[in-house]
């Protein structure tokens, strides 16, 4: 049987309960869905792959109905089944009483919320609270970052940061965002009566039996308070060396990096380049019992019992040049400060990785050997910059195109959007660095005092792979598209 309208699947059940004892995997692989029409089991198959079809058909012995459609309209059921997939799976995960409690469709959930303001009166109210929770519930579910709750002169917008870009979540009723913001302010331990101020809070919220914590900044703006949320990841989540992604001679200099008892490692990259989650995989890597590890961080991105962790409070004094002070007074082994921004931290770090401290920090700068100048800028001497830097890493975080909707175009490949990637066109994302060893060849082009265009043309020269020219390849190959390309620095 050929079906040729899609529509007659609106409402079809493709976990019937026959498929029970089946693989599912082994049936999708197949080019094989299984259901119900009118009572009777149907295997439905993509008329591009019948013989793979029916061959595990026929493996699997049922007896079925077998009806074919055309490519297109079997990839809009598969991906249907694949999202019916996605909340199964997840849903399996969460208790009965949570289910009920962050289930609901948030957009149904806002279209009530819009319609039922009047009754709405403070952020106590079970509607907003539910709102709240099915935010931090949706932005778990994809994946999310952070959350950003804006306030416009006619409505607020909820939008999620997914693979490092802010992805629109949904609209928001102007009457009903001061509830919710009051909610997330009265959960943070936020003052809500307090308008005017910048606050900052933190809070931790009960999903799927893990507790995840929060960090919350609230700001006032010209139309109203903006919030931003920050979902902290805990260390189980904080990927070893081999699972950052970079290519495999990066990996086993990082390595070698590692292996030493002293000196300092930079890591260099824009804000969401993936550098702090680079440095606690370094930590990771190196953590033992018998050694110290204390980092001063803003903010504390990842919770960890190996080390200890102090988060910077600017209001109480605590920079992190006070904390790297107070932080050689509690005998590390191995320091990592979150980014040296000024001179002072600057000095303090050179000279705590020449007395004998492996020192892990991040710089802002556009490569690696930048960071040389940015140092001398500091006010750091040349000689010193060249008896404690062991190496500069640099990277970027490349969001790949989606692999079920990339269209090639020309030379290259460009993003479109389904539903696998919640029609952003990418989905997951690749890290690409460049390193920078300090070797006796560096050095002595320091002794020289040659400047850091001239170290970089002479590491090229001996073989250093420019980020840019990765990046080209990762163009080149399709992994992303031009424009991601561009964004991330291929021309740079
Ligand atoms: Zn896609």
């Amino acid at each position: 049987m050929k079906i040729k309208n899609i529509n007659t699947f609106e409402n079809l059940n493709l976990y019937p309960d026959f498929i029970e004892n089946i693989n599912s995997e082994l049936l999708v692989k197949n080019h094989l869905l299984l259901t119900c029409i009118e009572e009777k089991a149907y295997a439905i198959l993509d008329e591009n792959y019948l013989a793979e079809g029916l061959n595990y058909l026929a493996k699997l012995s049922l007896h079925v109905e077998v009806a074919f459609l055309d490519e297109d309209s079997y990839e809009r059921l598969f991906h249907r089944y694949l999202e019916h997939k996605k909340d199964n799976d997840l849903n399996s995960s969460f208790s009965e009483d949570e289910k009920e409690d962050f289930l609901e469709d948030d957009l149904s959930l806002s279209e009530f919320l819009k319609t039922s303001s009047d009754i709405l009166t403070n952020e106590e109210s079970a509607p907003i609270i539910k709102f709240v929770n099915s935010l931090f519930y949706q932005a778990i579910k994809k994946n999310a970052s952070d959350i950003h709750i804006e306030t416009h002169d006619d409505r607020g917008i909820v939008r999620f940061r997914i693979d490092g870009v802010l992805v629109k979540h949904v609209d928001l009723d102007k009457h009903i965002i001061n509830l919710i913001v009051n909610r997330i302010k009265v959960i943070s331990n936020l003052d809500i009566s307090e308008k005017r101020v910048p606050q900052d809070g933190r809070t931790i919220v009960k999903i799927a039996k893990k507790s995840l914590d929060i960090r919350v900044s609230v700001l006032p703006t010209y139309y109203g308070e903006r919030v931003v949320m920050r979902m902290l990841m805990d260390s189980s989540k904080i990927p070893t060396l081999e699972e950052l992604g970079f290519d495999e001679d990066l990996t086993q200099s990082f390595r070698a990096l590692l292996s030493h008892s002293y000196g300092m490692i930079l890591v260099t990259g824009p804000t969401g380049s993936g550098k702090s989650t680079t440095l606690h995989s370094f930590l990771k890597t190196i953590a033992t019992p018998e050694k110290n590890i204390i980092t001063v961080e803003d903010p504390v991105e990842y919770k960890t019992n190996d080390i200890n962790q102090i988060q910077v409070n600017t209001k109480s004094g605590l920079t992190f040049s006070s904390g790297l002070r107070s932080i050689l007074r509690q005998d590390p082994d191995v320091i990592m400060v979150g980014e040296i921004r000024d001179s002072e931290t600057a000095k303090i770090a050179i000279q705590s990785a020449l007395t004998g401290h492996l020192m892990l920090s991040t710089l802002h700068t556009n490569n690696t050997t930048a960071a040389i100048t940015r140092l001398v800028d500091m006010g750091i001497e040349e000689f010193l910059i060249s008896s404690s830097l062991l190496g500069v890493l640099a990277q970027r975080l490349v969001r790949k195109l989606c692999v079920h909707c990339k269209k090639e175009d020309g030379e290259f490949f460009t993003a479109t959007g389904c539903s696998h990637c919640n029609f952003t066109g990418y989905a997951g994302r690749v890290a690409v660095g460049e390193l920078f060893l300090i070797d006796d060849d560096v050095k002595s082009m320091l002794k020289e005092g040659m400047k850091d265009f001239e170290i970089r043309e002479a590491m090229q020269k001996k073989g250093l792979v420019l980020l840019s020219s990765k990046i080209e390849v990762l163009v080149k190959d399709g992994t992303t598209s031009l424009q991601e390309g561009l964004r991330v620095g291929m021309r740079d």
